[in-house]
């Protein structure tokens, strides 16, 4: 975002997000979302994820990455399709990301985002959510509410994208 906020904010935020809210306390959930974005931003591979972590955390992180081989549409795309068939660990690390991702999208976006680019993530996102419901209510109403509140800020900011 326009302030480089640390990297480490946003797993910390998943994870945070899951255990307060959606009161999880399975701790293979909460090391995933700590951990899943790691295979696919820095260079950690599944195998070093399962030598300090098991077996179970490696699966869920590998479940929620992207395969960064395929084109960014694509990719999308396969979140859309793939999401309902996730196991309900990594639907809950998904969800969780999918409400971090929309409070940054809405409050602190990448400084280059249009606001059009900032609204058609937004829409993104709920295709992908569609298809994780059922994981968990509490959660689920996060994101509900947090997309309602970032379509009626973005709208509302029209020309003016002051989002502090
Ligand atoms: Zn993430």
């Amino acid at each position: 975002d326009v302030d480089a906020s640390p990297y480490i904010n946003h797993p910390i935020e998943v994870a945070e997000t899951i255990a307060r809210v959606g009161q999880v306390t399975d701790l293979v959930v909460l090391q995933s979302a700590i951990l899943h974005d790691t295979i696919e931003d820095t260079m950690t591979t599944g195998d070093e994820l399962e030598a300090l972590f098991g077996a179970e955390v490696r699966r869920v992180v590998e479940e929620v990455t992207d395969d960064k081989h395929l084109p960014k549409a694509e990719r999308k795309q396969l979140q859309i399709e793939h999401a309902p068939h996730l196991s309900q660990r990594a639907q809950l690390v998904k969800l969780a990301d999918k409400i971090s991702n929309i409070r940054a999208v809405t409050d602190t976006p990448p400084a280059d985002w249009s606001l059009e680019r900032r609204l058609d993530y937004l829409d993104w996102t709920e295709r992908v959510v569609a298809g994780l419901r059922g994981c968990n209510a509490p959660l689920e109403a996060l994101y509900d509410q947090l997309l309602t509140q970032g379509r009626a800020h973005l709208t509302a900011d029209g020309e003016d994208n002051s989002w502090s």
